[in-house]
């Protein structure tokens, strides 16, 4: 089987300083995937490669078997990969429901409507003309991950949901993840909160210093594992 995304030997640079050393990375349809690890790991910077922010070679990533690296934001966008940034980025602004509307416009025909949203985030019904800045931390993360989804993307990639938030704000978000999942979405959550990103995960990669230290099914990874290939001690 062809998986839906795969890196091969992904290297990436910021100028001359290299931030990724070969990183090899496997996404099937309709799984839900998490990578862990330190601040400076590289977690979002594979990210970026993903989608096109930082620039890869062509065959070094592969969407359904086909070579996309180094393609533009706009072109991978529209073949189906979505991203929820870290730090959320609403537009200050636009209301709630504009920035959810953003996210339309940028994308596909899917599952994913207002009406959809508004069932699995009442508050933001709620809160639909406010501006997206007004709502709290937690509720801005809503309204960032219900834009990404307006965009009807076959792949969600979510960069830290859980920072800066309270773990009770935390677990809420990730109470959406199975209503996520069940419309046959597929899903990469890069996380700080290793504990969560292990619950809500079918595979686990943890990366260090720009390479995989480990990967395996989230369920038969030891806690010992995973912090030795977390902290490399
Ligand atoms: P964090 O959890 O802090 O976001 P991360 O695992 O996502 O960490 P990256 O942000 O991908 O890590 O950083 C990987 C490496 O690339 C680090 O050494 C970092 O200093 C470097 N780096 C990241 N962004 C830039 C940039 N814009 N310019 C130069 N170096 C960068």
């Amino acid at each position: 089987m062809t998986a839906l995304l795969q890196t091969q030997d992904l290297q990436a640079f910021y100028g001359d300083a290299q931030a990724l050393f070969g990183i090899d990375f496997e996404l099937n349809a309709g799984e839900l995937v998490a990578i862990i690890g330190a601040n400076g790991a590289g977690k979002s910077t594979f990210l970026k490669c993903l989608t096109g922010l930082v620039k890869a070679k062509p065959e070094a990533i592969r969407w359904k078997g086909q070579p996309v690296g180094g393609q533009s934001p706009g072109d991978i966008v529209r073949q189906g990969l979505a991203m929820v940034p870290e730090g959320r980025r609403l537009f200050p602004s636009l209301s709630v429901e504009e920035n959810l509307l953003m996210g339309a416009n940028a994308g596909r025909k899917g599952p994913w409507s207002l009406k959809r949203l508004y069932q699995m985030f009442p508050i933001l019904e709620e809160k639909r003309a406010a501006p997206g800045t007004s709502l709290s931390g937690g509720q801005q993360q809503m309204v960032a991950m219900g834009r990404a989804l307006m965009s009807n993307p076959e792949v969600l990639l979510c960069d830290e949901l859980s920072l800066g938030l309270a773990p009770i704000v935390i677990r809420e978000i990730y109470q959406a993840m199975p209503a996520i999942t069940a419309e046959g979405m597929t899903v990469v959550i890069v996380e700080q909160d290793v504990t969560m990103a292990r619950q809500v995960s079918q595979r686990l990669y943890c990366f260090q210093e720009g390479r995989v230290s480990l990967q395996g099914a989230s369920s038969e990874l030891s806690r010992e594992q995973i912090s030795q290939a977390y902290f490399g001690v």
